[in-house]
């Protein structure tokens, strides 16, 4: 499938600043900056990282409001270009050193934008992961939560059906769940994935330093997590080429590529970068490595009922900040009923 999820969207009027033109510190400053994220790294209990489209553009998916993203071309009429598949894109240096970040215990918890998959097939754990707007490879069993990451694209948008049904086998004897399986990503009135945002809130609360990575900060509710990290004390560190919606709450401001910021910052901190061995999908930060291939759906699922989507729904919608907004947080956006569901999510082959 092509990569242009953006045209599987409804129209939609607000879309943010783009097109921006983009800023680079020199060679020098972005080593001493790089040194400074790392001691900073070093010092932290608990590391969030925010991670927005600039981050997959050089695995040839574009991002949107860059100088070349898709919402800035079509601004100007123009149709973006799009160097890969979904199912070939292959996970960034970014990606994976976020994963050795995660690995050597100081990334506790990723938040991301993104819809490309990238960070699941990457391997990093989804019970560390918030993907608020969807993920093109997941698809969800309305009836019971379950979700399924298949190994192409699910090709339905907006939580639309995607035709096929859950097979989870409640207990002995009775027969399979059979609800109808529904695409995860969002088109833009949708409301953000309940158990995603919550944990996304909670991570953001806890968390002493949140560094955000190739994102412009223009969409709510996602750009305003980290500042309740701010919020608590902690502080946030942006790495991205154009200027953000919340440049003045950044302790550190770092311009330069992400790939690049990342791979001088694995090296101060010593950390190897792990090597991709293609599609690998993570469930548990608890549990080994597998790949897709080995993982049987054999998780006991225990929720019960229907998974309520419709908490709050207002309030967590995306939307674009406003010019004048400078980041005060919704406490309603932040404050949702928590909605709990034990239903694990398994990797399961397309059927
Ligand atoms: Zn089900």
């Amino acid at each position: 499938m092509s990569v242009n999820y953006a045209a599987g969207l409804s129209p939609y009027a607000n879309k943010g600043v783009c097109g921006l033109p983009e800023e680079f510190d020199g060679p020098e400053e972005l080593k001493a900056k790089v040194e400074t994220l790392a001691q900073l790294i070093k010092e932290s209990q608990y590391l969030v990282v925010h991670s927005g489209a600039g981050i997959s553009t050089s695995s040839g998916i574009p991002d949107f409001r860059g100088p070349k993203g898709v919402w800035t071309l079509e601004e100007k009429g123009e149709t973006p270009h799009f160097n890969t598949t979904f199912e070939d894109a292959r996970p960034t240096l970014t990606h994976l050193a976020l994963l050795g970040l995660q690995r050597a215990g100081y990334l506790k918890y990723l938040i991301s934008q993104n819809v490309d998959g990238l960070h699941v097939r990457s391997g990093f754990p989804r019970d560390l992961l918030s993907e608020l707007h969807g993920n093109m490879f997941v698809e969800e069993c309305e009836k019971c939560g379950r979700q399924y990451v298949r190994e192409k694209v699910i090709g339905v948008m907006g939580l639309k059906p995607t035709g096929r049904y859950c097979d989870v086998v409640r207990s002995r004897g009775l027969r399979a769940c059979r609800g109808k399986l529904i695409s995860t990503i969002l088109d833009w009135e949708d409301a953000l994935p309940d158990k995603d945002l919550n944990k996304a809130d909670e991570a953001s609360r806890r968390a002493d330093l949140a560094l955000t990575l190739g994102t412009s900060m223009q969409i709510k509710p996602a750009a305003d997590l980290p500042l309740l990290t701010k919020r608590k004390g902690g502080k946030i560190v942006i790495v991205n080429l154009q200027p953000t919606k919340h440049e003045k709450h950044a302790h550190l401001r770092i311009n330069g590529y992400v790939d690049e910021v990342m791979k001088l910052l694995m090296e101060r901190l010593g950390l190897d970068i792990p090597k991709w061995e293609g599609p690998t999908v993570c469930e548990s930060s608890t549990v080994s490595l597998k790949t897709e291939a080995d993982v049987k759906p054999a998780c006991a699922v225990t929720a019960k009922g229907k998974v309520k989507k419709d908490v709050v729904k207002e309030e967590r919608k995306r939307e674009a900040l406003a010019p004048e907004d400078d980041g005060g947080i919704k406490e309603e956006m932040v404050s949702v009923k928590r909605e709990k569901t034990d239903c694990p999510s398994v990797i399961n082959k397309e059927k």
